[in-house]
């Protein structure tokens, strides 16, 4: 079979549904825009999950997709961090990695191999093929100046972040405590804090990083992030790409349905995203929160998980029936007003909604995306990863979110959820936040509109690609 002169990119999701969604939309922009062809190359841990297998099934043919099997992770202790378990996926999967280069190698005409946050072990193997390494950074830009900078700041701290008593300077961005910086930078000694330490020393190697994130949004991380330092790869701001289809694997035409019959604006949506879950007990102070608020709310509810936030990260579904955590007579009190649907729901379907006017999201940045392209102000409810950062960013720099005050052990108690709810969605305090977030919507598809920021330097890669010769 004579070989394909169209220039093809691979792209290596590291496992989780919050990467490869930006992913998938960023390879339709490729794709769509600028006639690539690409391959998913998809390490896993496990069996892939009905939500990747729908989403990847309904791509257009110029975007395949190859799950490799299983590493093998049956010595990694329980309490493996998901950074750990990722970066090990990736790191075991090289092999395979490199005989699915092989394989591509042979029959297209490949030019790019595109990782995200946890994939740059991966660069090796594209240079083993003579192919160029960039980067999608499917965070905030906040984040990614972290990242740049964690190297030197690993240096220059020597006790736990957490414990430093002034304030970190991210460059270009918001002044930050240590402690709300992400998840495994929590602990050091953490074997997640070292595989992060060497992703991100790992990071200048790229020839470039795409961040999802737009002028408008982030100005001070990104003009930090473009200033020309020698040795960092030139980043350019591609977002916001987002889900625009729905990546429901669960019909969710029934709250769709729902949502018809609300008035304009009027729904708050609730939910935590793929991995988010709440304790027993915040998951009671939430369904009262929320029944106080005597708003209407439209809420995916996962079973409650006690020690971690995000254990459904890798499998997205409850194990259990999560109604049947939910307080005694609740969907009874609430019925008509509110609407409870188990595990999953068409999120950008629900953003788009007409009748949808607020969103109380664990703030993942994919989440967050989607409800700037539709405008929807938020309630930050940070779980885990990064979302601290992105909801300090979010209230106090940009203003377009609310946050709970949660109390000395952590629960955010049943008032300040009420409250904030209704200073939300009809409060006069919200109002600033609501016009705020309208702002951005208009922004974020000016940068994506035919001349916008984000259309250009997505151009200016691919033109890039384009002019490389390829194997
Ligand atoms: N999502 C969805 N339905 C749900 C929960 C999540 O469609 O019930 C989608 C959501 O639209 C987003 C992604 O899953 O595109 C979640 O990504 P995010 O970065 O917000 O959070 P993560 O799941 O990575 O923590």
């Amino acid at each position: 079979m004579a070989k394909s002169q169209t220039p093809h990119i691979v792209i290596l999701p590291s496992p989780g549904m919050g990467h490869l969604i930006p992913l998938v939309e960023f390879a339709k922009r490729l794709v769509h825009q600028h006639c690539f062809t690409v391959t998913f190359v998809i390490p896993t841990d496990d069996s892939p999950s009905k939500a990747q297998k729908s989403i990847l099934h309904s791509l257009p043919s110029s975007i395949d997709h190859l799950f490799l099997p299983p590493a093998d992770l049956s010595d990694l202790s329980q309490d493996s961090k998901i950074e750990t378990t990722i970066s090990l996926t990736l790191a075991r999967s090289l092999p395979l990695i490199r005989d699915a280069f092989k394989s591509l190698v042979a029959k297209t005409k490949l030019v790019a191999l595109v990782v995200d946050l946890f994939g740059t072990d991966a660069f090796d193997v594209a240079r083993e093929f003579g192919i160029s390494p960039y980067m999608f950074f499917p965070a905030t830009a906040m984040t990614l100046s972290l990242f740049l900078y964690l190297p030197t700041l690993d240096q220059m701290v020597s006790c736990e972040y957490r414990d430093l008593l002034q304030l970190l300077r991210i460059p270009g961005c918001i002044p930050i405590h240590g402690k709300e910086l992400l998840d495994p930078t929590q602990d050091r000694r953490n074997d997640a804090y070292k595989w992060l330490l060497h992703h991100t020393e790992r990071y200048r190697l790229a020839e470039g990083i795409m961040v999802n994130s737009f002028v408008d949004l982030e100005a001070g991380a990104i003009k930090a992030l473009q200033e020309k330092e020698p040795g960092m790869p030139p980043v350019y701001p591609v977002g916001p790409l987002v889900n625009i289809d729905s990546t429901g694997k669960l019909d969710g035409s029934d709250c769709l349905k729902w949502l018809d019959d609300q008035p304009h604006g009027s729904v708050l949506y609730v939910s935590f995203g793929s991995g988010g879950t709440l304790s027993y007990n915040q998951i009671t102070e939430l369904a009262l929160g929320l029944e106080m608020s005597e708003q209407r709310f439209l809420w995916v509810v996962r079973s409650p998980n006690d020690t971690v936030a995000n254990a459904t990260f890798f499998s997205v579904e409850s194990q259990k029936d999560p109604f049947d955590f939910l307080p005694e007579g609740f969907l009874e009190r609430t019925k008509g007003r509110g609407l409870v649907v188990p595990s999953w729901a068409p999120q950008a379907q629900v953003l788009r909604h007409e009748s949808t006017g607020g969103f109380l999201t664990h703030c993942g940045w994919n989440s967050v995306l989607e409800s700037v392209v539709n405008g929807v102000p938020l309630i930050a409810w940070p779980l885990y990863a990064e979302q601290r950062m992105n909801a300090l960013m979010l209230t106090e720099d940009i203003k377009v979110a609310v946050r709970p005050k949660p109390d000395e052990n952590g629960l955010v108690c049943r008032d300040e959820i009420a409250e904030a709810v209704k200073v939300l969605m009809e409060g006069e305090e919200g109002k600033g936040v609501r016009n705020r977030m309208k702002d951005l919507k208009e922004a974020g598809a000016k940068v994506l509109g035919d001349s916008g920021s984000s259309t250009k330097a997505l151009s200016e890669m691919a033109n890039k690609w384009k002019n490389q010769t390829g194997t």
